[in-house]
């Protein structure tokens, strides 16, 4: 059970990496505002997380996209209520598999007429790239295993996980969420 599971990345080498990438931000971006926009659901920790530990006048938003199919057809289904027009967009992603979903966003985004945009991903599972896609900046390179937490989920859970997980062995947590939750929340669920 314990080998199907594996903590890859624990909180505090999240925090330190986190404030590294927030001075580098706060560096880069000195004397201008920069939007700082999330894309949800899986940059909402790092997301909060990084916005404090960049110091800038910068203002927060998100957008949540639609993928079609596999081929990296997205939609924006909820858009940033800020006016991107004009602005220095800074895009915040939890992670970039293939690149098709970020070639997407950055196309959409580079028809308003932004005054610049780069994207920080937390996450860069570079070896399963298929677009060549320019990432400014990002956390951790990362091999081509299931990642679970810290805002990644399985099914909808396990994004309240502090740490980053890795998941050797998808039949398992399939056939026994119940098992990994106990593993990583230490207690049976009772319903
Ligand atoms: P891409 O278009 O780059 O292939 O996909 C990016 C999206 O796929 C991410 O924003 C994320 O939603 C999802 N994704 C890619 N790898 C993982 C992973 O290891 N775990 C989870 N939970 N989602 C992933």
């Amino acid at each position: 059970m314990n080998d199907a599971f594996v903590e890859v990345v624990t909180e505090s080498d999240l925090a330190r990496r986190i404030s590294q990438l927030g001075a580098e931000l706060t560096e880069d971006y000195r004397g201008r505002e920069p939007v700082m926009l999330g894309v949800l659901m899986g940059c909402l920790p790092f997301l909060a997380d990084l916005v404090r530990a960049t110091d800038l006048e910068l203002e927060v938003d998100v957008l949540s996209l639609t993928r079609f199919g596999h081929d990296g057809r997205v939609s924006i289904m909820l858009d940033a209520a800020v006016p991107l027009a004009g602005r220095d967009v800074i895009i915040v992603e939890d992670i970039v598999d293939t690149g098709l979903t970020l070639t997407a966003l950055r196309r959409a985004l580079e028809l308003r007429d932004v005054t610049s945009l780069a994207t920080v991903a937390l996450l860069d599972k570079a070896p399963r790239r298929i677009v060549d896609v320019p990432l400014e900046y990002r956390g951790f390179e990362v091999g081509d295993e299931f990642l679970l937490g810290y805002g990644l989920d399985w099914e909808g859970k396990f994004r309240n996980l502090r740490s980053l997980w890795a998941v050797m062995d998808l039949a398992a947590l399939t056939q026994d969420p119940a098992a990994f939750a106990e593993l990583v929340f230490g207690a049976p669920i009772t319903r």
